[in-house]
């Protein structure tokens, strides 16, 4: 199923996001963490693409087939344009096509300083551009709340994601948030904006304080001071933490349903036992 489509009954949207395995992984791995999230019946599971992915049948668009064949349920595969040329793309719609991939995340990726960027694709909202009139893929997109750490002001970055969602992207995915106010503030902009596509907010459990300090470095989120004085007290307590980080989860969940938002996106780090704890706490205020 097209992702769009699932937002047309009103209800809040549920999804996971999960990696491939690490190079050195297991291709079990996928599979148990498959095992645990697919019967939480989520509305779909998106795969992300980079680092892991090279074992062979682990590839991000592998494991998007597995979710849609094996596990029947409704998923999205990441693809990054960055380092990609052309021809690099058309390889990758065919395999799409043959794969049956309905659903892709079309980002830029970050730029690696190391390597420079090859100039077919300078922004996600190119790569749509150029796969929509190839194939008949649904695009979603990245957004953030926060504005882009690259972007000079967030009403530029809204500017930009204009461009991306006219491009063909009819779905937007949020970067991890902590500060449900400044997801509110964004959707003000957004909708102002003219943007009319359903935003997700994507959700991340803190569970381990050194994991999230490590994410909030690379993307800027802002800390509220709830949120600090839960990893002050409880970083050096990893299972008062986890129970903390799930409860903080769950409470910003609870307040985004209230406030009507289009769908939940929680980035599951692989951890179905914590997807879980999320899920059925959140249940029936979800599905209305
Ligand atoms: P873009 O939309 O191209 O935006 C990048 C920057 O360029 C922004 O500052 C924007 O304001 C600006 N910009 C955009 N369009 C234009 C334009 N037309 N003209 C001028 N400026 C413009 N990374 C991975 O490597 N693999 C993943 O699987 C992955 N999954 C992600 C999932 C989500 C939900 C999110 C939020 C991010 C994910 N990322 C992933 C990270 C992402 O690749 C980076 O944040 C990257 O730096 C930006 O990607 P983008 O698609 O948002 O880029």
């Amino acid at each position: 199923m097209k992702i769009p489509e699932l937002f047309k009954s009103g209800k809040t949207v549920f999804s996971f996001e999960i990696f491939p395995p690490k190079k050195d992984g297991s291709i079990e791995t996928v599979y148990n963490t498959l095992d645990g999230l697919s019967d939480l019946h989520p509305d779909f599971i998106s795969v992300t693409y980079g680092a892991g992915g090279t074992l062979p049948g682990a590839s991000t668009r592998e494991i998007a087939c597995i979710i849609k064949e094996k596990y029947h349920t409704n998923s999205i595969a990441h693809l990054t344009c960055v380092n990609s040329s052309k021809a690099d793309i058309d390889r990758t719609i065919e395999e799409f096509k043959a794969s049956g991939i309905e659903n892709v995340l079309a980002l830029r990726g970050d730029i690696n300083p190391d390597i420079p960027p090859k100039k077919d694709f300078m922004h996600a909202s190119d790569l749509i551009s150029y796969m929509r009139e190839r194939s008949d893929l649904s695009f979603s997109g990245a957004c953030y709340p926060e504005g882009h750490i690259e972007s000079e002001s967030i009403d530029k970055d809204i500017e930009n994601l204009k461009i991306k969602v006219d491009a063909g992207a009819s779905h937007l995915i949020s970067q991890l948030f902590f500060d449900n106010s400044a997801f509110y503030r964004f959707i003000q902009k957004v909708r102002a904006a003219g943007i009319t596509v359903p935003v997700e907010a994507g959700i991340m459990p803190c569970v381990n304080a050194k994991q999230i300090q490590r994410m909030v470095g690379l993307c800027g989120a802002s800390l509220p001071q709830k949120f600090t004085k839960m990893i002050a007290r409880y970083e050096n307590n990893p299972e008062a933490m986890r129970s903390a980080g799930i409860a903080y989860a769950v409470d910003q969940i609870v307040d985004l349903c209230s406030n009507g938002v289009d769908g939940i996106h929680l980035y599951t780090m692989n951890n179905p036992a914590i997807a879980r704890k999320i899920a059925e706490s959140v249940s029936s205020v979800i599905r209305i």
